[in-house]
């Protein structure tokens, strides 16, 4: 039997909500009452394969990685073991990921599951097509119950930029399917593919979350086994409070009288024993707890983007224009991946964890925003200690030992790795080419762009002004050459 009725609920408007301000649909305060879909198992083992294509990645976090995303809420009343395998095409090239749910599984309960590949960029931004098998073991006659599934690109607006990687790749696996933002209210059988014959399962209740609009499932019927929500009086239950305890049902006219007969309901409220946070678990983790700058909005996370990429490819033509090449110019990124890698023993050089090469991130070693290009020195780093790092200097980062040894694996003497300044290099090639830099290099129409209100090159200007802050002053050495300021960027003289 098919759940026609899960198909009847209203979805969210199509605009996403920042995750900065409160949703306006939304209070924390909302539930909707739907129902599992149910799968019994013939034989000990079950593979639902999940197809999507044409899916568009968006660039995250300072890498600029694409990511896919496959999680939702499992229910078993048999033990039972989880794997995934991921297939995706870019650019007429296959690959595959496969990966096991490491938790434990929770029996006669809810489990959260799900994992997430990251893309390179290099490969392109649209996956042609993608599968995900999801793999079951336990034994036959267990009874599966699903909700809240999704499959797709994460292209949560905050995660463009630096700001949230960090959170991002710290206890991720805690806080997976959400903290993908994906949706939650799609019916299990959406991108399902093959004959499967799904019926009806337990009623769930999903709460709103005030600050994503998204309604995800709480754990009503065992609340301290938390899925998605915080409690609110964990130990002082019953939760007293008006706000954490009752949420006002949306959805009255799907719900029939035998399954509300299950629940504790008051004036059109669900009533929960413990109460739950406003916000779900991912908007806590990045909105409440992480200490961010309240001032960026998801507009400048973009820029900031932008403009590290722009210093990245000011770095490469200068060295380029001036023919000082490094090894691995005329190779694939792939093949200097390797090399990295392997230069590494395939270990994170911060925490020494091996990791396959597909989850190296290659960091600067010396940071982007001081000129210095990704080379031959970079270092292996593991995507929590990429983040952490970001664009320190190495020694704003790494003890004294850990400077040592990586002078030995990457070839730069200590100074080097000790030094706290702009490349000299670089900066002297951007001195000698300034009237490029100005008329030609920020001239492209993408940095001419305004956005936010500001030109994108006088960004890129100013985060240079920076770093070279009373050494050179660009604008000045540009009218000593042709008796003008330039006009790519707004000058203002001070008097
Ligand atoms: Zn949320
Ligand atoms: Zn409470
Ligand atoms: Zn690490």
């Amino acid at each position: 039997m098919k759940q026609k009725d899960l198909r009847t609920y209203k979805r969210r408007s199509v605009t996403r909500t920042s995750g900065f301000h409160t949703c306006d649909e939304t209070t924390g305060g909302e539930c909707l009452i739907k129902k599992a879909q149910a799968f019994n198992m013939h034989e000990d083992r079950v593979t639902f394969k999940f197809r999507r294509s044409g899916l568009v990645l968006t660039e995250l976090f300072d890498k600029g990685n694409g990511m896919l995303a496959f999680g939702g809420y499992i229910y078993t009343n048999k033990p039972l073991t989880i794997s995934f395998l991921l297939k995706y095409t870019m650019n007429g090239r296959s690959f595959e990921h496969q990966k096991d749910y490491m938790g434990p599984v929770n029996v006669n309960d809810w489990n959260n599951i799900g994992f997430h590949k990251e893309i390179s960029s290099d490969y392109g931004e649209t996956v042609e097509l993608a599968t995900v098998e999801m793999t079951i073991r336990g034994e036959a006659n267990t009874c599966l119950q699903f909700i809240s599934f999704d499959f797709g690109p994460v292209s949560k607006e905050e995660y463009i930029g630096d700001v949230f990687g960090k959170p991002f790749y710290q206890k991720t696996a805690m806080h997976i399917p959400y903290l993908y933002y994906l949706e939650t209210t799609k019916p299990f059988d959406t991108y399902l593919l093959g004959n499967i014959e799904l019926s009806s399962g337990n009623i769930v209740v999903l709460k709103s979350c005030n600050r994503c609009g998204r309604y995800l499932p709480i754990n009503i019927f065992n609340e301290v086994n938390t899925l998605s929500f915080s409690l609110h009086c964990k130990k002082r239950a019953p939760c007293v409070h008006s706000t954490f305890r009752a949420y006002n049902i949306q959805n009255m006219d799907d719900v029939s009288m035998t399954d509300l007969k299950q629940l504790q309901v008051e004036n059109g409220k669900v009533v929960s024993y413990h109460g739950h946070q406003l916000e779900c678990k991912a908007c806590k983790k990045f909105f409440v707890n992480a200490p961010l700058n309240p001032q960026r909005n998801p507009q400048q996370f973009k820029e900031d983007g932008l403009r590290r990429r722009a210093i990245e490819v000011l770095v490469n033509r200068l060295l380029d224009r001036n023919l000082v090449h490094f090894e691995f110019e005329h190779r694939t990124k792939k093949e200097f991946s390797e090399y990295i890698w392997k230069k590494f023993g395939g270990r994170c050089f911060k925490c020494n964890k091996k990791m396959p090469l597909d989850e190296m991130h290659l960091d600067h070693t010396m940071p982007l925003a001081y000129l210095y290009r990704l080379d031959e020195s970079a270092t292996c780093l593991c995507g929590t200690h990429n983040a952490q790092k970001s664009d320190r200097f190495p020694s704003d980062y790494y003890t004294e030992d850990e400077l040592e040894h990586l002078s030995k694996i990457t070839g730069l003497s200590l100074d080097v790795l000790k030094s706290k300044g702009v490349n000299q290099t670089v900066l002297k090639l951007l001195v000698d080419n300034v009237v490029w830099f100005y008329d030609e290099f920020l001239k492209e129409p993408e940095y001419q762009k305004i956005r936010g209100g500001i030109r994108t090159a006088d960004k890129i200007n100013d985060s240079l002004k920076r770093v070279i802050e009373g050494q050179v002053d660009l604008a000045e050495e540009y009218r000593s050459r042709t008796g003008k300021y330039p006009t790519t960027v707004t000058i203002v003289k001070t008097v």
